[in-house]
């Protein structure tokens, strides 16, 4: 490929093109054997799902069962709950982009491990380029922590925070919310601020700290 051809791939924001990128992105996890042992008994990689050119990008912490059998993420009781809080502020699954920063399902499932995390961790920044969301919501504090590495999610849930030019929403991860009552109120109230949220970053970028 010429120089010219290369960059116009790389500039490729057609559907199409953002497509081929995340499917190569994905080819490249496989190729690079990333923790290969969550390979080994996973069922299969689980890379994301939903709107390729989403705005909104959630992003939890690792697939569960369900997740592993299907190859989707949050399919299980907790996106069943993601789902209705999607729905709550007039959005689809199909609208946004549902990811996870380890992208095997640990074994028992387990809390993912650092150096988990951190392998899978410039492979999700990666597949954050291609989509180029208004915002990412991260789903509880592993998810947080990639990002936000100092931040208490007890105290920073439902802050829209700006970071290194990206804005991350952090959330309580639904899994943790669904069966704790004030914890499930709190995640709902959080969800119901992402419209506002996006509405201020498109208008303005007056989100600092
Ligand atoms: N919990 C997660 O963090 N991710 C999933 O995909 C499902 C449950």
């Amino acid at each position: 490929m010429s120089n010219q051809s290369s960059q116009q791939a790389a500039d490729d924001r057609s559907l199409e093109g953002v497509i081929a990128k995340l499917n190569e992105l994905k080819a490249k996890i496989i190729a690079d054997k990333i923790c290969p042992e969550l390979a080994a008994s996973a069922t299969q990689l689980v890379f994301g799902d939903g709107n390729p050119k989403a705005q909104i990008v959630f992003i939890g912490e690792a697939p569960g069962k369900n997740e592993d059998l299907q190859g989707k993420p949050f399919v299980g009781a907790a996106g069943k709950f993601l789902n209705e809080m999607l729905e709550s502020i007039n959005l689809k699954r199909e609208d946004v982009y549902i990811t996870n920063i380890v992208k095997y399902r640990p074994p028992n499932n387990r809390d993912p491990l650092p150096e988990e995390k951190a392998a899978f961790l410039p492979y999700l920044q990666t597949q954050l380029e291609i989509i180029q969301p208004f915002i990412v919501v991260t789903l509880g504090r592993h998810s947080m922590n990639c990002f936000l590495p100092d931040l208490q999610i007890s105290k920073v849930h439902g802050q829209p925070k700006r970071y290194k030019g990206m804005v991350y929403l952090p959330l309580f991860h639904p899994a943790a919310a669904l069966y704790n009552g004030g914890m499930r109120q709190t995640l709902i109230d959080d969800f119901s601020k992402i419209p506002a949220i996006i509405n201020l970053i498109k208008t303005a970028n007056t989100i600092t700290n």
